[in-house]
């Protein structure tokens, strides 16, 4: 009796949880289209902005966390310009136009009806909810399976998250540090070319992502179908 097989075909479908900025959302072009409303709002050159946004680095437990409005009002008072008027140029719907990455809607796309999928991201929640939302990706993502931390390494974060899923993700220590917990499969989106120092599985971008996940399932499935018969090994 091939038992494994019946269950693989009964359509256990994998989690895969995908980290957001900088791996969906190419947060470099996002943060260059508030950062230039804002500061052609001001009447400042974008240059003399940047040294005074400098300034605002919220740090706490050594790791900076962005909220959108302790920003605004750091602006606010930095510029002596009303905090709606610079909250209305941070929010503008424009700043959030084409910037999810290319291969991010196709893929998500093919991938939705055969796995669930949700998000694993570290920073403000509601902010990154917030972007979810205005980038159109939110209904990809099952509720329950949105995980947004503050910090994503913490043990607490870890033992939320579902065991064995596929964790998806730019950052290369995440990478490497889940690969070390060992109850996950996660691999390394290295979008910049970067040098592949690691033990996980890595991609170029999310239209690798597809054989790779391919790889797993036939790899668990002939290793669930040898153990279910034997036999068929030799
Ligand atoms: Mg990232």
């Amino acid at each position: 009796m091939k038992t494994s097989l019946i269950c693989y075909d009964s359509g256990v479908r994998e989690i895969i949880l995908f980290d957001i900025d900088y791996n969906l959302v190419n947060t470099g072009k996002f943060k260059n289209n508030y950062k230039t409303r804002i500061s052609s709002l001001l009447g400042v050159p974008l240059e003399d902005f940047l040294k005074v946004e400098q300034g605002y680095v919220k740090k706490e437990k050594g790791f900076t966390e962005f909220v959108p409005l302790d920003y605004i009002k750091y602006l606010s008072e930095s510029f002596n310009a009303p905090e709606s008027d610079i909250s209305k140029a941070f929010f503008h719907d424009d700043n959030f136009k084409d910037i999810l990455f290319d291969d991010v809607i196709g893929n998500l796309d093919n991938l939705k009806n055969d796995y669930h999928l949700g998000v694993y991201s570290e920073s403000f929640k509601d902010y990154q909810m917030f972007k979810l939302h205005k980038t159109g990706l939110l209904p990809y993502f099952e509720s329950d399976l949105i995980f947004i931390f503050s910090n994503k390494l913490t043990e607490e974060a870890l033992s939320l998250l579902p065991q064995g899923c596929f964790i998806v993700d730019d950052n290369l220590p995440v990478i490497n540090a889940l690969k070390q917990v060992g109850k996950y499969k996660p691999i390394w989106v290295n979008r910049m070319g970067d040098e592949e120092d690691t033990d996980a599985s890595v991609i170029r971008d999310l239209n690798e992502l597809g054989s790779v996940l391919k790889k797993y399932s036939d790899k668990i499935f002939s290793e669930e179908f040898l153990l279910s018969d034997p036999g068929i090994g030799h």
